[in-house]
């Protein structure tokens, strides 16, 4: 395997591991010492294993939203309509409420305000 196949390949490990824990920095050195001979570079486009989990979960979080939407998308029809007609179902509870309470108030609580009077 040459070195375009896999860039990872030539680059020092304990670089990678350095800059993975984001210790890499001015006061960094190498534990290979100055005769290291692999790369304290990143080659370009390289994608840190940090970075892939952080793409991992932001896919993740893009797929669950995803999925809630597909979710709301299938139910959205059917869901019109339960809520109309619970919608419609509890007017009809709350007018007969109404209506059990204003006879009540009428056969009941009048001529007993007006007994009191
Ligand atoms: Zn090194």
């Amino acid at each position: 395997m040459g070195f375009t196949s896999r860039p990872e390949a030539c680059i020092c490990k304990h670089f990678l591991e350095a800059v993975e824990k984001s210790k890499y920095g001015w006061f960094w050195e190498c534990p290979s010492g100055g005769k290291c001979i692999y790369r304290h570079a990143l080659p370009a486009g390289f994608v840190l294993k940090r970075d892939k989990k952080k793409m991992e979960d932001k896919k993740n979080e893009i797929s669950l939203v995803d999925l809630i939407e597909r979710e709301r998308a299938a139910l959205g029809s059917s869901q019109t309509k339960i809520t109309l007609e619970t919608f419609l179902a509890w007017k009809k509870k709350k007018i007969k409420e109404k209506q059990v309470l204003n006879l009540f108030l009428f056969h009941y609580m009048l001529p007993w305000l007006l007994r009191n009077k």
